[in-house]
């Protein structure tokens, strides 16, 4: 199936069979969280007036809309008519660009590539830039795009599987794309089935037999969107997954004494994947000892990152939330897994320092390559 098709008929299915119930609204994990009193049923049949160019995004759509944060907490929400609450933002989102001038017209990478440069030397810039083709390893690791912005990460990660020592080939993500690039999440639908096609593509070429994701974000869209068009005939798996299944290939000299809270990425907590890995590989470092936070699994909290610029407030007071529960937990450090989730809960803890004082956050790639006595300095540090 085309998954601009499957776009189609939802959107079909929304304006045709919605029975306003409102479950979508009131179910929605950042609507709760704002403590706004929004009518669900008049939100819903604002929505679907808009969808059907009757009329504009009223306020309450308006809200709706800004302040997802993509979190896929709304996936497992009984809808009687069997719609993917979250398929609704993605319509609103595509309909809003359809309707200007040049809908697909934006820089997909507008700041990655530079300060990937910026923040790297020569050397790794060429090591994360550069396709790197092993075909009969039947290993491949795809980064995604956004981790180029703090390049870090990505070497620590690369520090980590080479560490682990297994020949793999590398797809550079600003090369290679999983399609939830802004132009596939504003709604291009055939620009993401491309682009995934593409990277599927060329790893089913390379004879993959597993495929590791830093991202969060990739594994997420193949579960949701990809999976209408392409299902991989290999394993896909993140790369906490991979490196807690080859622990013992690795040491950590350099381990040290120390409490940590774990934030798992609100996509894959929601989803229930790869929740415990991350864990597994934080319990294995000598002198860690993890504690859990109020929020965990598939009850997490967001870090409130993707609705930073359209509603600060809900996104701070999201982020907000998380430190302190890490505070209350009594870790020292809040351990994430995302570098989004990183960046955001940074500045959260440094533009709010009462939220959680003394708490620091630092990345699980920082983590386990500094246990392993090979971390770098945080890009986003100082
Ligand atoms: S993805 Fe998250 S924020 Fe967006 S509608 Fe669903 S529950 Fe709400
Ligand atoms: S949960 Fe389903 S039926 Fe109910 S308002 Fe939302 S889309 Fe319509």
């Amino acid at each position: 199936m085309k998954l601009v098709d499957y776009y189609k008929d939802s959107e079909s299915r929304l304006i045709n069979d919605c029975v306003r119930c409102g479950a979508c609204v009131t179910g929605c994990r950042a609507v709760a969280f704002s403590g706004k009193d929004i009518d669900p049923v008049a939100t819903q049949n604002e929505i679907i007036d808009f969808l059907r160019g009757e009329s504009e995004l009223g306020m309450a759509g308006r809200f709706k809309f800004k302040s997802c944060t993509r979190c896929y907490g709304c996936l497992d929400l009984p809808c009687p008519i069997g719609l993917n609450p979250m398929l609704i933002v993605e319509l609103i989102a595509r309909k809003t660009q359809l309707a200007k001038e040049h809908p697909w017209g934006m820089p997909l990478y507008p700041v990655h590539a530079a300060l990937a440069e910026e923040r790297s030397s020569a050397a790794e810039y060429g090591r994360i830039s550069e396709l790197s083709l092993k075909p009969g390893s039947g290993l491949v690791f795809f980064p995604g795009c956004n981790v180029y912005k703090q390049p870090d990460k990505l070497l620590n990660a690369l520090d980590i599987m080479d560490a682990i020592g297994k020949d793999y080939s590398f797809l550079p993500g600003l090369a290679y794309c999983c399609g939830a690039s802004v132009r596939g999440n504003s709604g291009d639908a055939d620009w993401l089935q491309g682009s995934a096609e593409k990277l599927f593509g060329l790893a089913e070429e390379l004879g993959a037999k597993k495929m590791v994701f830093w991202c969060h974000t990739c594994l997420s869209v193949l579960h949701n969107q990809v999976r209408h068009f392409y299902r991989p005939p290999f394993e896909c798996l993140s790369f906490s997954a991979y490196v807690a299944g080859n622990l013992d290939a690795l040491e950590f000299p350099a381990a040290r004494p120390c409490r940590v809270a774990f934030h798992v990425p609100c996509k894959s907590g929601y989803m229930g994947l790869d929740t415990e890995s991350p864990r597994k590989v934080l319990r294995a470092i000598p002198g860690t000892e993890l504690v859990e936070m109020e929020h965990e699994g598939r009850n997490t909290l967001c870090c409130g990152g993707r609705a930073t610029d359209s509603m600060p407030d809900l996104a701070g007071g999201l982020a907000a939330a998380r430190l302190a529960e890490a505070k209350a937990s009594g870790a020292q450090i809040l351990v994430d897994l995302c570098h989004n989730c990183h960046e955001f809960l940074l500045a959260a803890a440094r533009s709010r320092p009462e939220a959680a004082p003394g708490l620091a956050v630092e990345n699980f790639s920082c983590y386990v390559a500094r246990a392993m006595g090979r971390g770098r300095e945080d890009s986003l540090a100082g």
